[in-house]
C-alpha cells in the first residue's frame, strides 16, 4: 500500500521535476555513490578493502532515443574498461530498457551482446536487472540468448513477488545459471504478484532454496535479517559450498550486516549505483521503507 502510494505519486510530472532538481540534497546521496564513475570507483575501493565485492550500476532506464541507448552501451563498456584498469573487484548490473529494449529487441540484444563480450574479454560478469512485469518475458529471453553464448559472463534476476517466478526458476535451472533473487521493487497488480508481504517473504525463501538445490550460483539479495538467518541455516544443513552463493545488498542499506557476513567468510557484494539519472531508483528506495520518507522529510526541513 505504502509502495503503491509512493510510486504512484512519484510518477506525477511536478513531483518528478521538483525531486530531480533538489533530490540529491534531499537524501538521494545516501543511496547513490555519486554523479561520476570516478566517485563510484572510490566507493568500490572502500568496499573492496573490507572484503566486499561490488556490482556497479550506471543509473538510467526506459530510454526513448537510439542515441541514449548508444550512450548507455558506451558508458558500460567504459565502466568495464575502468574496472579492469583499476583492478577493482566489481561486476556491472544493467537494465535492458536503458539498452533500448523499449525501442526494439534487436537494439537491446546488440548492446547487451557488446557489453557481455567486453566482460568476457576481461573475465568479468554482467547482471541483467529485472524491471517491471511488462518486460519480464523479453528480459528472460534476451538473457537466455546471451547466456547460450557467454554462460560464465551473464546472469539474471528473479522477483519473489511474481507468481510466475518459481516456474521461471525451474525453467532456468535446467542447466545451472547465475541467478540473483530479490523480493521485487516495482508496482505490480494482484493478478500477477503476491499482494501480502508474508507471502512474498515465503516465496523468497522457497526460491533461494530451490535455486541452491539445483546448483545455480545464487545471489541472495536482501536486507531481511530473518531471511538471511534462514538461508544461513539452510546452507549449513545442506552443505552448500560458500562459493556457490553470495549475499548482496544495496549501497546505503545495512552495510554493517553485510560486513559481518564478509568477516564470517561469506561472499558479499554491494550494488552501487552512480550517475545523474537517480530519480526512479531513489523513489523505489523510499517506497521500500516508510522510515525513508521521514529521512527525506528531515532533509527537506533542514533546507
Ligand atoms: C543487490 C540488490 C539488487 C536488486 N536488484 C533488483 C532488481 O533487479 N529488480 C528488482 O525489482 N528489485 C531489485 N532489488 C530490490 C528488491 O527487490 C527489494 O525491493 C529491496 O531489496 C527491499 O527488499 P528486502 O529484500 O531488503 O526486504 P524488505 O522486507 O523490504 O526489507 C527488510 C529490511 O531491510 C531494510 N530495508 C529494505 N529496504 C530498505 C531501504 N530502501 N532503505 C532502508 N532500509 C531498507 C529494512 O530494515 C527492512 O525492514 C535489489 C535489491 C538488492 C539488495
Amino acid at each position: 500500500m505504502f509502495r503503491q502510494l509512493i510510486l504512484g505519486v512519484g510518477n506525477n510530472w511536478l513531483v518528478a521535476h521538483t525531486m530531480q532538481q533538489y533530490g540529491m540534497q534531499l537524501g538521494a546521496k545516501r543511496f547513490v555513490a555519486g554523479a561520476t564513475l570516478d566517485e563510484a570507483i572510490q566507493v568500490v575501493l572502500n568496499l573492496n578493502e573490507k572484503g566486499i565485492g561490488v556490482t556497479l550500476d550506471h543509473l538510467g532506464e526506459s530510454v526513448t532515443q537510439l542515441a541514449e541507448a548508444d550512450l548507455a552501451r558506451e558508458s558500460y563498456l567504459r565502466m568495464l574498461d575502468v574496472i579492469h584498469q583499476e583492478g577493482v573487484n566489481s561486476h556491472v548490473s544493467l537494465k535492458l530498457t536503458m539498452m533500448g529494449l523499449g525501442l526494439s529487441k534487436d537494439v537491446a540484444r546488440n548492446n547487451l551482446k557488446q557489453i557481455v563480450e567486453r566482460a568476457r574479454e576481461y573475465g568479468n560478469f554482467v547482471r541483467i536487472d529485472m524491471e517491471d512485469s511488462h518486460v519480464t518475458t523479453d528480459t528472460l529471453n534476451l538473457f537466455l540468448e546471451t547466456w547460450a553464448q557467454y554462460p560464465q559472463h551473464v546472469g539474471i534476476v528473479l522477483q519473489a513477488y511474481l507468481y510466475r517466478s518459481m516456474d521461471d526458476l525451474k525453467m532456468l535451472s535446467e542447466t545451472p545459471k547465475n541467478i540473483r533473487i530479490v523480493k521485487g521493487a516495482y508496482m505490480e497488480p494482484q493478478s500477477i504478484a503476491f499482494p501480502s508481504k508474508p507471502d512474498v517473504d515465503d516465496n523468497y525463501v522457497r526460491l533461494v532454496k530451490y535455486s541452491m538445490s539445483r546448483g545455480n550460483f545464487t545471489a541472495v539479495a536482501t536486507h531481511d535479517e530473518v531471511i538471511i538467518g534462514q538461508i544461513l541455516r539452510y546452507v549449513k544443513e545442506h552443505n552448500i559450498p560458500r562459493d556457490a552463493f553470495e549475499f548482496q545488498m544495496l549501497y546505503g542499506v545495512k552495510q554493517s550486516v553485510l560486513e559481518e557476513l564478509a568477516k564470517d567468510g561469506y561472499r558479499a557484494r554491494v550494488y552501487v549505483p552512480w550517475g545523474r539519472d537517480w530519480y526512479s531508483y531513489y523513489l523505489r528506495r523510499i517506497a521500500e521503507r516508510p522510515a525513508n520518507l521521514l529521512f527525506f522529510a528531515r532533509n527537506l526541513t533542514k533546507k
